[in-house]
């Protein structure tokens, strides 16, 4: 529930709106901009103006996204979700040739059920990811496409449900970084590039979809490179990242319940059904990469061209989902 006066910056900012920009937008989308810019009127109808176009000269709203409905292949595996089916990362014929190139430079993600308030969970192998690879044979271009096509996928197909499951406006997601297995190899000035690429389109345009974000396992190596880090963040990201020590999973579990939690961060969750448990582990060992065929095209994005174009004009690949009670 909003105070009065929140309820007041809500209708001034959707006042001045009105007078600059021909287009509505939802509520939840007028307090996540808000949130994002500690409820500043201006600021926050900057920020909207500014995502706007930007989305308009990406063309965001006709990305394509994954859903159990129009058989896309997801570019990162899932577990227990209603609109996506539990999968992991394959080479598939219709994907491009970079997405199965930055595949083999990660070391493992899933999207991983829900936290206790409803927040879908990212569970990232942060300790495994092959940073010197990512920084030299993936570029900027490459990387930003593959991160905005995962944050239209969070938002079109997984936060639907968990504004389900609470029963209000989910915008955000918790993350986990598991650092186990870093090293200091890994701070990659490069591959440092991209990430602070990164954050500038989502601290920018996808403002406040972090909750929370758990680094756990961290090496005192780590301390050093956050550092490198920090300066790129905003005041608001930071106050959401928490480096747990030891006994972390006491704190996760406040979060989230054990039979959401993986077994190896302290819950009880082993996701059995599926290759590789709750967070498949990607192969670092070059006889099991994945390969692309001819067939995955040499192309920025992250699906070939034909499946770009179709979904210009298909709703259904962009993730439309059945319209539930
Ligand atoms: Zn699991």
């Amino acid at each position: 529930m909003l105070l009065p006066e929140q309820q007041e910056k809500l209708s001034e900012l959707r006042a001045s709106l009105s007078q600059s920009i021909k287009r509505e937008f939802p509520e939840n989308q007028l307090i996540q901009f808000l949130e994002a810019n500690v409820w500043n009127v201006n600021d926050a109808k900057q920020q909207l103006i500014d995502t706007v176009e930007w989305r308009e000269k990406v063309d965001a709203d006709h990305l394509p996204v994954a859903t159990k409905y129009n058989g896309l292949p997801s570019l990162v595996a899932c577990r227990g979700y209603k609109y996506v089916q539990d999968v992991n990362f394959v080479v598939h014929p219709i994907m491009s040739e970079s997405v199965i190139r930055i595949a083999n430079c990660v070391g493992g993600d899933c999207f991983h059920k829900f936290d206790k308030e409803g927040h879908p969970i990212l569970i990232d192998r942060t300790g495994y990811h092959n940073a010197k690879d990512m920084g030299n044979n993936v570029s900027t271009l490459e990387i930003t496409n593959f991160q905005i096509a995962t944050n239209e996928f969070l938002n079109r197909v997984i936060m639907p449900e968990g504004c389900e499951l609470a029963g209000k406006s989910i915008h955000s997601e918790t993350a986990i970084f598991d650092c186990t297995n870093m090293s200091l190899w890994q701070f990659h000035m490069n591959a440092l590039y991209h990430l602070k690429a990164i954050a500038e389109i989502v601290q920018h345009y996808y403002p406040e979809t972090l909750h929370r974000l758990f680094i756990v396992n961290a090496p005192s190596a780590f301390v050093v490179m956050f550092k490198v880090i920090k300066p790129w963040l905003n005041p608001r990201t930071l106050d959401k990242i928490h480096v747990l020590g030891k006994g972390y999973e006491s704190v996760l579990l406040k979060y989230i319940d054990a039979e959401n939690l993986p077994t190896f961060l302290g819950g009880t969750c082993t996701c059995s059904h599926m290759p590789g448990g709750c967070v498949p582990l990607i192969a670092q060992k070059s006889k099991d990469r994945f390969v692309a065929t001819e067939q995955n095209e040499r192309v920025p994005t992250v699906y070939n061209s034909t499946t770009m174009k179709a979904a210009l004009n298909d709703t259904l690949l962009c993730g439309a989902l059945p319209n539930t009670p």
